[in-house]
C-alpha cells in the first residue's frame, strides 16, 4: 500500500477497544497480502473469491485472494496506473 490506511486503522481500532475493554488490544488486519513489486515487497489488501468446481482442489471451494487498484480507504492507487490521454474537446 503506498498510504498507512490499514496501519493507522489498527492504531485507531486497538486504541477503541482498549478504551471500551479496559485492557491493551491487539489489531491485525486479517485480509492483507504480501505482493512482490519490482523494488521488494508490499503489503496489499485483499477480497476473498470463493470458487466452487467440479475439479480437483475446487470441488469444496477454493479462495483465491484478489487485489484492487485502489486503496478503499482513502483512494489512493495502490498501482502504479497510466495515465490517460487527454480528450479532445468537441
Ligand atoms: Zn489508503
Amino acid at each position: 500500500m503506498k498510504c498507512n490506511c490499514i496501519s493507522d486503522l489498527n492504531k485507531k481500532m486497538a486504541e477503541h477497544y482498549r478504551e471500551k475493554l479496559g485492557v491493551a488490544v491487539d489489531v491485525e488486519c486479517q485480509n492483507t497480502a504480501f505482493i512482490l513489486v519490482e523494488n521488494g515487497m508490499e503489503t496489499r489488501l485483499t477480497t476473498g473469491f470463493k470458487l466452487t468446481a467440479q475439479a480437483k482442489g475446487f470441488v469444496k471451494g477454493k479462495v483465491i485472494p484478489v487485489t484492487g487498484n485502489y486503496c478503499p480507504f482513502c483512494g489512493v492507487a495502490v498501482v502504479n496506473i497510466p495515465a490517460k490521454p487527454a480528450t479532445e474537446a468537441a
